[in-house]
């Protein structure tokens, strides 16, 4: 044999393998076209069989007891190997046949039709046999071909079955996974290829379109999508249906990210102008890039599938898979599991308080409780990391009970030492979803038997401008019960001067980033004048986050904001320090103050401006 030869044999061993066919049990379906062959011929023996490495497994039979022969020598495999009709009217008379294992049986007549996959492959014989030398009319021939057709289109409709998504008629994720590998084998190794993910829709869109129309909607959604995709590939390109909303489908080989892109991008713009006429559907799509030889098919479609989530974001609907992002996706995706089990672990979540400090007296008048994580591998977690994607799961809710509960009790333990702190705490736009978050927060201070304004609620404007409409109604009954409101990291969001009049705020903190620059930039000190004076026409007390030295505390003092807090007085620090430090500077203060009344009539106005940052304070 030939190397070509070899490798055409091993392609078509690999054909029939891949059709899970050998050694399975009869079927009627194949029994009755093999029965049809044998009546048409009037012949004792017919059977479908299959060419295996070295044996004829006969997947149907009819007048033999054996399930396989011997490939060697069997006629059948000769038909496999030729791919062509073969007739032998008397194989006694023969040579090539004359001392063949049939012929030794009895076996005279043998008359077989390949059976050819769509590829190409020929997996084996339709044949029929008898005991006795035999012509062969054309008809007869011709028969036997039509029924080898029936045999493969049996087999092939078989092992479609599961591999064709019943919707879009496009075959499926079981097919790409096939394919893919298949494609793993023929390519060249190290070549660099593109898998691309078409997303229809966005996973609201589904949802809304699964609560307010029928089955059918989808269906149509799937099947106008299947047909655009199909039009605009053209022929020879493979599209698959891997899952409910998503087509996968590889560029062709050589084709590069730079080149594939710009089209990409364009004919994603053309489908979504159409598509806003027809259906509310939004169509982004995920190119994850892989090296042919060594890529795992599963992961690819992973990657390209989680990209997709970054293309819902994009202007142009299309994102490229990066390991670095995709790294930070996983990260946070483990850290989510692992703040589930945070919360119930009782050890690896704390609470550290920053001091909120009255600009005029210098009074230490607040805390705001920040929370901390340690993880039990990866060490100190910070919230800046942790917080954004808590907010945005179905943790939000418990993060903010955990942290309801223990800056309660700590309050509890700090009024009982004589320590009158109003605590702030951070809530996030999920909390303001809940109805009951008021009666909540309420009932946790009567409980303790705590007074309502020892409580500050913290909420970012973005968090409020989610769902105005409802947050708006959660923040009112927040401030009807007494607990007092604050806007948070004011000046980044997007809520309008309108808002800021309506929402029933206590306190306004200017976000840290106008801050703690001040000194040296004149626009940014206009800009927080202009906030401070306009946050107390409306009548809201001002808190400036992030003073970190004197001089944007003397600015702060001069343009007569409230309150200030920032590395200048203290960083968050663990509760026993926080303790120390608020009595130590009760202590300096009130010695301040002694020596101010003995200086009188010379001293200046009393006011204690500056903290020296403990050294144990906590980051
Ligand atoms: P935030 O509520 O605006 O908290 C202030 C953040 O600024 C804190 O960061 C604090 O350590 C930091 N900070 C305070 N003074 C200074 C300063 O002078 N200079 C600088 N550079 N930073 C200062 P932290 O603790 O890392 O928290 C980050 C954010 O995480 C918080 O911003 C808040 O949005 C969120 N967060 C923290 N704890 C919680 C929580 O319990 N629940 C919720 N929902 N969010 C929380
Ligand atoms: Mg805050
Ligand atoms: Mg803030």
């Amino acid at each position: 044999m030939t190397i070509s030869c070899h490798i055409t044999e091993a392609r078509r061993l690999q054909a029939l393998r891949k059709l899970n066919l050998l050694d399975t049990p009869p079927s009627e379906a194949f029994d009755r076209i093999t029965r049809m062959a044998a009546r048409f011929f009037n012949l004792p023996i017919a059977a479908v069989s299959l060419t295996d490495t070295n044996r004829q497994w006969f997947k149907s039979r009819v007048g033999v007891e054996h399930t396989s022969i011997p490939r060697m020598q069997a006629p059948c495999g000769a038909v496999a190997d030729s791919r062509d009709v073969l007739v032998i009217a008397d194989l006694l008379a023969d040579a090539g046949y004359r001392d063949s294992p049939l012929a030794a049986g009895g076996v005279r007549y043998y008359a077989g039709a390949p059976l050819i996959t769509q590829d190409g492959h020929c997996l084996g014989a339709l044949c029929v046999l008898g005991t006795a030398p035999r012509e062969t009319t054309p008809e007869e021939l011709g028969s036997l071909q039509d029924l080898a057709g029936m045999v493969m289109a049996q087999i092939e409709m078989m092992h479609a079955i599961g591999r064709v998504d019943p919707v879009s008629g496009l075959p499926n994720r079981t097919q790409f996974i096939e394919d893919f590998e298949d494609m793993q084998k023929d390519r060249p190794s190290g070549e660099w290829r593109l898998a691309i993910l078409i997303n229809l829709a966005t996973p609201e869109q589904l949802a809304h379109a699964a609560r307010a129309m029928d089955s059918v909607y989808l269906d149509e959604l799937v099947n106008d999508a299947a047909a655009w995709i199909r039009d605009e590939l053209g022929d020879g390109r493979k599209v698959y249906h891997v899952a409910t909303t998503q087509f996968a489908l590889l560029a062709a080989p050589g084709i590069t990210l730079d080149a594939c892109l710009p089209v990409i991008e364009a004919k994603i713009a053309g489908a979504i102008a159409s598509i806003k006429t027809s259906f509310v559907a939004t169509p982004a799509v995920g190119v994850a890039p892989f090296e042919v030889g060594t890529a795992d098919c599963l992961s690819v479609l992973r990657r390209a599938q989680s990209v997709v989530q970054d293309a819902l974001e994009r202007a142009s609907h299309v994102a490229v898979y990066s390991a670095h992002e995709d790294r930070l996706y996983r990260r946070r995706f483990t850290l989510l599991g692992d703040f589930a089990r945070a919360l119930a672990s009782g050890d690896q979540l704390r609470l550290v308080y920053q001091p909120r400090i009255d600009i005029a007296s210098g009074l230490c008048v607040g805390a705001e409780a920040l929370l901390r994580w340690n993880h039990p591998t990866l060490g100190a977690i910070g919230p800046a990391e942790f917080i954004p994607f808590i907010e945005r799961s179905r943790l939000a809710q418990a993060t903010t009970a955990w942290v309801l509960e223990t800056a309660l009790e700590q309050q509890r333990a700090w009024r009982e030492a004589g320590m009158a702190l109003q605590l702030s705490l951070n809530v996030s736009a999920a909390n303001l979803l809940e109805t009951d978050l008021a009666a909540r927060i309420t009932e946790a201070l009567d409980r303790r038997g705590l007074p309502r304004d020892c409580l500050e609620l913290e909420i970012t404007e973005s968090a409020i401008m989610e769902q105005p409409a409802r947050a708006h109604a959660t923040l009112e009954a927040i401030a009807a019960s007494g607990v007092h409101l604050a806007v948070d990291d004011f000046g980044t969001g997007y809520s309008s001067l309108a808002y800021l009049q309506r929402m029933p705020a206590d306190v306004v903190k200017i976000d840290q980033s106008f801050i703690r620059e001040l000194e040296s930039d004149p626009r940014q000190q206009g800009l927080v004048k202009a906030m401070i004076s306009l946050s107390q026409d409306l009548g809201h007390r001002v808190v400036a986050e992030g003073v970190e030295n004197e001089a944007v505390l003397a600015f702060l003092r001069e343009a007569g904001c409230d309150e200030a807090q920032g590395y200048w007085f203290a960083r968050p620090m663990e509760v026993d320090v926080f303790t120390g430090w608020y009595v130590g500077r009760i202590v300096a203060q009130a010695q301040q103050l002694a020596l101010n009344v003995a200086a009188r009539p010379a001293a200046g106005d009393g006011s204690f401006t500056t903290g020296a940052p403990a050294a144990s304070q906590s980051r």
